[in-house]
């Protein structure tokens, strides 16, 4: 799979996890980096002082809810 056509949604990695992603990217919070989704929500998840764990917590509850919308 060499020929990736570009779209409005191409593949992007994200420069805090490194992790490929699609979709629209979130902005760090320094607004110096496009970072995913993800992190976007770790990272407003952590400015209002939640513990990593509870991060993670949060973060599987937001997957479990996509997965059913689709
Ligand atoms: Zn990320």
């Amino acid at each position: 799979m060499k020929e990736t056509r570009d779209n409005l949604y191409q593949l992007m990695v994200c420069p805090k996890c490194g992790k490929p992603y699609r979709g629209a990217p979130a902005i760090s919070r320094d607004n110096t980096r496009l970072i995913c989704p993800d992190c976007g929500t770790r990272e407003a998840l952590e400015g209002l002082g939640l513990s990593q764990e509870e991060q993670e917590h949060i973060l599987g509850n937001i997957h479990r809810y996509q997965e059913e919308q689709e």
